[in-house]
């Protein structure tokens, strides 16, 4: 799988809804993660840094809405999307459910259908690039459906490493990317890539950017990464 692709957390302690889920989340593509308890993907959420949790109200020990207050209440997390799944359909359960900043709320027993256009949805706004979206800095256009990328209406060669750095890149202008940042979100997290190799794609981005002229969007910041603008 394309390691530009997002990685869906799947928080389910029923072993068959837990087969269900992935097996149709990889069906739309994703990469899927998967915990059985609140535990466990309070840990997998550090170290596999989800795109998107879907996750279960009801779980041993740590509650799922435990797990969403927690994720919600860090900054390093509170960006990720949550969709809760509750068998619970009472009013004051799904305003608590949102109460504890759930990005989306899906009740069970759901149309898996429902759930995808949910899921979806949720990644067209943080992921735009990995959805098909157009993203749009400056002069720069980035059809991320037909993999086309314009400056100032020109056409531009990008390679594929070159395409994926600046889709990440363009799903967020103004944040600093470590190396490290890059590596995983670009080449994906299970290929050793020296740090070194994302200098040479930015030096060749850089040059790909600037084909037909104009300046480079790209900054380097001191210590950290780069940036776009
Ligand atoms: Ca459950």
């Amino acid at each position: 799988m394309s390691a530009a692709q997002p990685t869906v957390l799947v928080v389910e302690d029923e072993a068959s809804q837990r087969e269900v889920l992935s097996y149709n989340l990889e069906a739309e593509g994703f990469r899927v993660a998967m915990a059985e308890n609140g535990e466990e993907a309070l840990l997998l959420v550090a170290e596999e840094t989800p795109d998107l949790v879907v996750l279960d109200w009801m779980l041993p020990n740590v509650s799922g809405i435990e797990v969403c207050r927690r994720l919600k209440s860090r900054s390093e997390t509170r960006a990720i999307p949550v969709i809760m799944l509750s068998a619970r359909t009472e009013e004051v359960d799904r305003v608590r459910g949102l109460e504890t900043g759930a990005d989306d709320y899906v009740v069970k027993p759901f149309s898996v259908v429902e759930l995808m256009a949910r899921v979806r949805a949720q990644l067209r706004r943080t992921r735009p690039a990995t959805m098909g979206e157009r993203l749009e800095y400056l002069d720069i256009l980035l059809d991320a459906e037909t993999h086309k990328v314009t400056r100032a209406d020109a056409p531009l060669k990008l390679g594929p490493t070159e395409f994926r750095l600046l889709s990440t890149f363009m799903e967020k202008p103004g944040r600093v990317w470590s190396r490290e940042q890059l590596l995983d979100r670009v080449w994906g997290r299970d290929i050793y890539v020296d740090t070194r190799t994302v200098d040479v794609h930015i030096g060749r981005l850089r040059k790909a950017l600037c084909q037909h002229g104009g300046e480079d969007p790209l900054r380097t910041v001191r210590g950290a990464g780069y940036a776009l603008g």
